[in-house]
């Protein structure tokens, strides 16, 4: 079950960056005293009364090249797109503008359900000015004051309300995955070739809010998939689409609804930043991770153009070396049978348990060949290691004191640990913790 969604919409210096800052609960990005500051980040992870939920921040989505009515309107067709719950401020401090309004009718029109709130409502008296933005039609106003942090609460409440109940039970065993990489890798030829190539299983229910767009499939093993809509899929040619935030916000929200990540690169092309970005949020987010070489058609190739290319995909991707990479192409369809084969087993090595006994003899033979550390004439001891989760599997590891666990020993540790089991294609995370 994905977390839900909320979309942070209305004009310029309302106080979204704001807001989205509080409920994110850190300092993210900078707030300065300056209208259209930039923003560092639009999307997040928030949590409100053990409800975790993702949000946007629709204003740090860059379209200053178009005009401003436009840029207001495309951000709120971003969040009804891509929201379950939108957060529409607008501001006391100025009432209810022209631009207000161009947002509340174009929020009016869709069935997503707004929550108004309305910043700056630093003190008391403020509290009442509120009553004017009634008509603007989308239900009660919320006082609120995004910078002194009073309100949000209750306007926080009342989005939880109308996130979307608990679906049915998901199938544990159907493996998500999806298609992240930039334009014109062949994102959309590969999509297509695995669906040529594999049944496909129509949905009974019609139409329901954004998974609709998700296609279910099953190979020749039997096993079943959901392939995630990403955004090179749609191929609408908004103007929004094209920018690189959303493009890469679009790319961090499949990502998180999937199980495992298909990176894909060109041949052609190699590597670029913006790769090495989303791969790292992938990572981070322990996802499953495979990667595409596409396009392999177009080179020439000799003896090792193959080994080569994977000698660069490594030192680029350092911390990716438990990724398995595959050549492929949607062209000619070299290699296309071998994908959800390679799915399913990385998708099940996510969720590997290993026994308790074996996994302790793995790290007391690793001990054995490589001492433990020390630091300032301490030694770091090893007690007792137990996996206590899966995708991705994670292990602690009791110490005398986590603070001589380095780096580099958990990263020898994590070695043993895939040499003994099979943990190809998932990151494995490794917590040392102080036994009490
Ligand atoms: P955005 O463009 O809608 O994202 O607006 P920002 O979050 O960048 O805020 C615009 C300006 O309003 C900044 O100078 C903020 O410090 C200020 N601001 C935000 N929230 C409040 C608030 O609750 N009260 C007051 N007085 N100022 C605020
Ligand atoms: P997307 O933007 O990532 O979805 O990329 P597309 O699937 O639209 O592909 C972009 C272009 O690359 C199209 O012209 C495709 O025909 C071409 N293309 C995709 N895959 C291959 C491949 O494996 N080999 C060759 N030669 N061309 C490909």
């Amino acid at each position: 079950m994905p977390n839900p969604t909320l979309a942070i919409v209305g004009r310029p210096n309302v106080g979204k960056s704001t807001i989205f800052n509080r409920i994110a609960g850190e300092r993210i990005s900078i707030v300065e005293d300056t209208p259209g500051v930039t923003r560092d980040r639009i999307y997040t992870k928030g949590e409100w009364l053990n409800q975790e939920f993702n949000i946007i921040d629709t204003g740090g989505i860059d379209l200053s090249d178009e005009p401003f009515k436009d840029q207001i309107k495309y951000q709120a067709e971003i969040a009804i797109e891509e929201a379950d719950v939108i957060l529409f401020v607008t501001s006391v401090r100025e009432g209810v503008t022209e631009a207000d309004e161009l947002v509340a009718r174009i929020l009016y029109r869709s069935d997503k359900p707004v929550v108004l709130a309305v910043n700056k409502a630093d003190n008391p008296e403020m509290r009442h000015e509120v009553f004017d933005f009634y008509t603007l039609g989308l239900g009660d106003p919320y006082p609120i004051s995004g910078s002194h942090g009073i309100g949000l609460g209750d306007v926080l409440d009342e989005a939880i309300k109308h996130f979307p109940s608990e679906e049915s039970e998901e199938d544990e065993s159907i493996i998500h995955f999806s298609l992240i990489g930039r334009p014109n890798v062949g994102k959309s030829s590969l999509i297509n070739a695995m669906l040529g190539e594999n049944r496909v299983i129509v949905s009974e229910i019609e139409g329901t809010t954004r998974d609709a767009v998700d296609t279910r499939f099953i190979s020749e093993s039997g096993q079943e998939f959901t392939m995630i809509d990403t955004a090179g899929m749609r191929k609408r040619g908004k103007v929004y689409e094209k920018t690189e935030k959303y493009s890469v916000m679009r790319a961090m929200t499949a990502i998180d609804r999937s199980d495992v990540v298909l990176m894909i690169l060109n041949a052609e092309e190699g590597i670029r930043e913006q790769d090495k970005k989303i791969a790292g949020y992938a990572h981070e987010a322990g996802r499953a991770i495979i990667i595409v070489v596409n396009k392999w058609d177009l080179l020439e190739k000799k003896t090792d153009t193959m080994r080569k290319f994977e000698e660069k995909i490594r030192n680029e991707f350092l911390y990716l070396d438990y990724a398995p990479i595959i050549f492929v192409s949607a062209e000619t369809k070299q290699r296309l049978n071998q994908l959800p084969d390679l799915i399913e087993r990385v998708g099940m090595n996510q969720n590997l348990r290993v026994p308790s006994s074996i996994l302790n003899d793995v790290i007391m033979d690793a001990v054995a060949i490589n001492p433990t550390p020390t630091d300032k004439g301490r030694r770091l001891k090893i007690f007792y290691a137990t996996q206590v989760a899966v995708k991705p599997p994670t292990f602690v590891v009791f110490v005398n004191d986590e603070k001589l666990m380095h780096f580099s020993y958990s990263r020898f540790l994590e070695n043993q640990i895939r040499r003994a089991f099979a943990f190809e294609g998932t990151p494995i995370h490794i917590i040392p913790r102080k036994r009490k």
